[in-house]
């Protein structure tokens, strides 16, 4: 099988076992959604949901958090983990997109990587979840190591790791891809134990036997 056969095999087991593949965050418009991610960092999804359905029906607009004293911001999402950056970051993107952007979160990976707090990740998630734009395949904690455990990368850097994906997954599948390697990584290919018994991919995983 080569690579491009390997992740298609791969995608259609996966698609067998996570119907409706998508963000598991709560949101409602593109910043929310930019909030969602930069909240869930290191942060589970159940928490970062919990937090910001209380904060979405305080701050409505880009404008609520551009304008909010910052602390007060903070205090609002005090419990995740590293709040007062990520806070931090939420009002300065927030600010940007105000002042350069016309208030809009921008469409284009280029203009999301100079918000403040959005790296290629997060840039990745909001095109493809909010504005159904497949420009690269999000690389999380989970994607970086289902990737290498399923012998489709050798690298190391997350960077590296997407342009790898990007090479051998369909474009209109590199929304789906990511998402699909979360789930299975969150149910059966968890880092301490892997699941391999229930793994639909054993057949075809070259760390099987790890
Ligand atoms: S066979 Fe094991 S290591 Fe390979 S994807 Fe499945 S659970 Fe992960």
């Amino acid at each position: 099988m080569n690579p491009e056969e390997k992740i298609t095999e791969i995608l259609e087991r996966l698609k067998k076992g996570y119907a409706n593949p998508k963000t598991a965050l709560r949101f409602s418009s593109p910043f929310e959604l930019l909030v969602s991610t930069v909240l869930s960092a290191q942060a589970t999804d159940v928490l970062v949901n919990k937090v910001t359905e209380k904060l979405f029906k305080k701050y409505k607009t880009v404008k609520d958090y551009a304008d909010v004293p910052l602390e007060e911001l903070q205090k609002d999402v005090s419990s995740i983990n590293f709040y007062k950056n990520k806070a931090k970051n939420i009002q300065a993107a927030a600010k940007t997109i105000i002042e350069k952007f016309s208030g809009k979160v921008p469409k284009a990976m280029d203009e999301l990587v100079t918000l403040p707090g959005v790296a290629r990740k997060t840039a990745n998630i909001i095109l493809s979840n909010a504005y159904g734009i497949n420009e690269g395949i999000a690389v999380d904690t989970h994607v970086k190591r289902l990737t290498q455990r399923l012998g489709l990368t050798k690298n190391e850097d997350p960077v590296k790791i997407e342009k790898d994906l990007m090479e051998i997954t369909p474009k209109k599948e590199w929304g789906n891809i990511s998402h699909l390697l979360i789930f299975h990584g969150r149910k059966i290919c968890q880092a301490k134990k892997p699941n391999h018994k229930d793994c639909v991919l054993y057949d075809i995983c070259p760390s099987r036997n790890i």
